[in-house]
């Protein structure tokens, strides 16, 4: 098992569906100040919302059904984003699913905290951990790098 430091500012990815973006403009807005402490980053539409809100500059990615879920589980694979707010909508299929499905299997598979409703995004953003570094475990896998094919 090894592991990855995190940094007390971390970087955090905030992406919402449609139906569901007003709910985590709301969120953001409401925990501007807590979120002003770290970096963020944002697929297309939920990162030029957020810049509105909150009027301040947020790394854009392509809007998520072009790509931009893609581009953000591609940064949690390198260990470039820490911590992942995802406001998927439960009640819609999405024409981008499978990306959808694909970032959250990565969140998963580098351990880095994912919350995709309003309560977890609460006890996440209030854990005494969000400004302190954090040693995130790593699963070893090793055993399947080196597999024999
Ligand atoms: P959007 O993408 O922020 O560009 O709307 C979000 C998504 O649907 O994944």
């Amino acid at each position: 098992m090894s592991e990855r430091t995190i940094t007390p500012r971390k970087r955090i990815a905030l992406i919402a569906h449609d139906n569901k973006k007003a709910e985590l403009i709301d969120w953001v807005f409401y925990n501007r100040g807590v979120l002003s402490r770290h970096e963020l980053f944002a697929t297309g539409t939920t990162g030029k919302l957020i810049e509105e809100a909150i009027d301040r500059p947020v790394t854009k990615f392509l809007s998520g059904p072009l790509g931009g879920d893609q581009q953000i589980g591609a940064l949690v694979a390198e260990g470039k984003i820490d911590m992942l707010f995802f406001f998927w909508d439960p009640m819609a299929s999405q024409p981008h699913d499978p990306d959808i499905k694909a970032l959250l299997r990565l969140g998963v598979v580098w351990n880095i905290p994912v919350a995709c409703n309003r309560a977890t995004a609460d006890f996440l953003l209030t854990s005494s951990l969000l400004t302190s570094e954090y040693e995130s475990s790593q699963t070893d896998y090793s055993t399947y790098l080196n597999r024999s094919v």
